[in-house]
């Protein structure tokens, strides 16, 4: 199928071939035409990178009226990362069009997206929800006409830590609104709040043999907790040309990893709720540009982000609930390019592995870290690479190549040495700190002592069938402990509503309560 097949306008046709997009993906193919033809409420689930973004941008842009002042439709995304990206999705597909749209999350100044509101008159909001319902408190936000209404990541949105504000921002709404919802997971408690309480939903689920996206090549490590930073650096080492994540459960990990990885010389930024709005953006800019070749973060960045190219994720210790894989390692492998995904698993949670592979239907590859003398030889051919121009010059150059005077110095000093003899010299001072880790420490995989050992099945529940079985996972951990609710909290941040206020303290009160299905 073409897009021309789509009947959209040409407007959108022509953005679409600017994009370089050459024939719709699947969801977007099965998407599109039922979005098109009007008023229904929908869910439509395919795997991630699958391209559900344009499945409801384009029928969106396809209905709204270019000519009214007032906000046809409201996008909801977890994140505020992900509410930019979707603005930037509309931007690119509207260009031909005189479409407005407005982004609002917290973190950043009332006054800019107020003024957004009041003189732009934006036709599509895309944002996180405590901004949203602010900015309606306020009244500067009005939605007695937004008759469309999407979640992206709705299964997450439909999750105890939003529900209750997407059912406030329902409320506003009118009687004969619709709600399109998009994902990669739909656990079965949401499909039956949905189906329960939406009127009669399409459901589109693009059936896959895995939940996971089949491009991702998903492999684990057993490594004790102890050895996990030095396991991560060794794969860092190891691999050439990585472009990746690593995503950790909790902030302060994020933190220490981020320094950790600093001091050792990686070149890698952090992302999680706790940094300002600024830095936020900085680091998502150094990364999504390439400037930067790692990002560590919390799930804050798991849902919905889209950076090209990814060659990796890695898992730092399981993600709290089965979903949060799944979508972490989805951003690698999307739109038909190849990842890896890699998860370093304590050999005491073994049997929560069996637990995630039944869960994404596909088996994870036992992997093996590089052994030392590999990392030593890596070690050594990339500093090689590097210095590659350098030696080229110099060969090519010769006497003309240009060093500091005190060259003679240096030269002087070590005339009666060999050849030999100074290559040693300066390859041990230039490897020897990095050669000595790696042979001090010697191997680190811990032995697999088989499935039975600890662990159990313990993800934190969120919509599977494991919903109960918080487990001892979910409890022990020393100060992950309070994560059961941690990442979700981080993203809950980026609302980012006034510190203190009474909406505050609702959820704080709220925030270990089960989901009400009531919609
Ligand atoms: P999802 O929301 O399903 O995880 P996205 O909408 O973020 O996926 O799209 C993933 C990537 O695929 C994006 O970079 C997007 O530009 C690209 N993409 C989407 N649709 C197509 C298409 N029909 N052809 C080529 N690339 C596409
Ligand atoms: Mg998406």
């Amino acid at each position: 199928m073409n897009f021309e097949d789509l009947n959209l306008s040409k407007e959108l046709l022509r953005a679409i071939e600017d994009e370089g997009f050459k024939s719709p993906s699947e969801i977007q193919e099965k998407a599109i035409p039922t979005l098109l033809n009007g008023k229904v409420d929908f869910v439509g689930q395919a795997q991630t990178g699958t391209g559900k973004t344009a499945a409801f941008v384009l029928p969106l842009l396809s209905q709204i009226n270019f000519k009214s002042n007032e906000v046809q439709a409201l996008i909801l995304a977890p994140t505020r990362e992900l509410a930019n990206q979707v603005h930037e999705e509309i931007r690119k597909f509207g260009k031909y069009l005189d479409v407005r749209t407005l982004t609002v999350y917290g973190g950043t100044s009332y006054d800019k997206q107020i003024n957004g509101l009041r003189k732009n008159r934006p036709q599509i909001v895309v944002g996180t929800t405590g901004r949203i319902m602010d900015l309606m408190k306020r009244g500067v936000l009005r939605l007695q006409n937004t008759k469309q209404l999407i979640l992206d990541e709705a299964d997450e949105m439909l999750n105890m830590g939003f529900l209750e504000d997407v059912q406030e921002i329902l409320k506003a709404l009118p009687e004969d609104r619709n709600i399109w919802m998009f994902s990669a997971t739909m656990p079965k408690p949401i499909i039956n709040l949905v189906n329960k309480e939406f009127k009669d939903p399409e459901i589109l689920k693009i059936e896959k043999k895995t939940l996971s996206n089949a491009d991702i090549e998903q492999k684990y490590f057993l490594i004790r907790p102890k050895h996990q930073m030095e396991a991560l650096c060794r794969l860092l080492d190891f691999e050439t040309d990585m472009y990746g994540i690593v995503f950790c459960k909790t902030k302060r990990e994020v933190s220490e990893i981020g320094s950790e990885l600093l001091t050792r010389g990686y070149k890698v930024d952090v992302l999680h709720g706790d940094l300002n709005q600024s830095q936020r953006d900085a680091a998502m800019k150094k990364f999504k540009s390439g400037y930067l070749s790692l990002l560590i973060c919390t799930d804050v960045a798991a849902r919905g982000i889209d950076v090209n190219n990814l060659t990796h994720v890695i898992n730092f210790g399981f993600p709290q609930d089965m979903e949060s894989y799944v979508h972490r390692i989805g951003r690698t492998g999307r739109a038909g390019t190849k990842g890896k995904a890699y998860t370093l698993i304590d050999p005491f949670q073994k049997g929560k592995l069996r637990y995630l592979e039944r869960f994404v239907k596909t088996t994870l590859t036992p992997a093996k870290l590089p052994t030392v003398p590999q990392l030593k030889v890596a070690l050594v051919n990339k500093e090689l690479a590097r210095m590659a121009n350098l030696v080229e010059s110099v060969s090519e150059k010769g006497d003309e190549f240009k060093v500091d005077e005190t060259y003679d110095v240096f030269r002087e000093s070590l005339k009666d040495l060999s050849k030999d003899q100074i290559l040693k010299v300066l390859f041990s001072q230039k490897f020897r700190k990095d050669l000595r880790r790696y042979q001090d420490l010697g191997e680190l995989d811990a032995k697999d002592t088989g499935d039975k050992r600890g662990g159990g099945k313990g993800f934190s529940g969120r919509g599977g069938r494991d919903r109960k079985r918080g487990g001892r996972d979910a409890r022990g951990g020393g100060r992950n402990n309070r994560s059961r609710s941690g990442a979700n909290r981080d993203k809950k941040q980026d609302d980012g509503g006034s510190k203190g206020s009474s909406r505050g303290s609702r959820r704080g009160a709220n925030s270990n309560r089960k989901p009400r299905p009531r919609v």
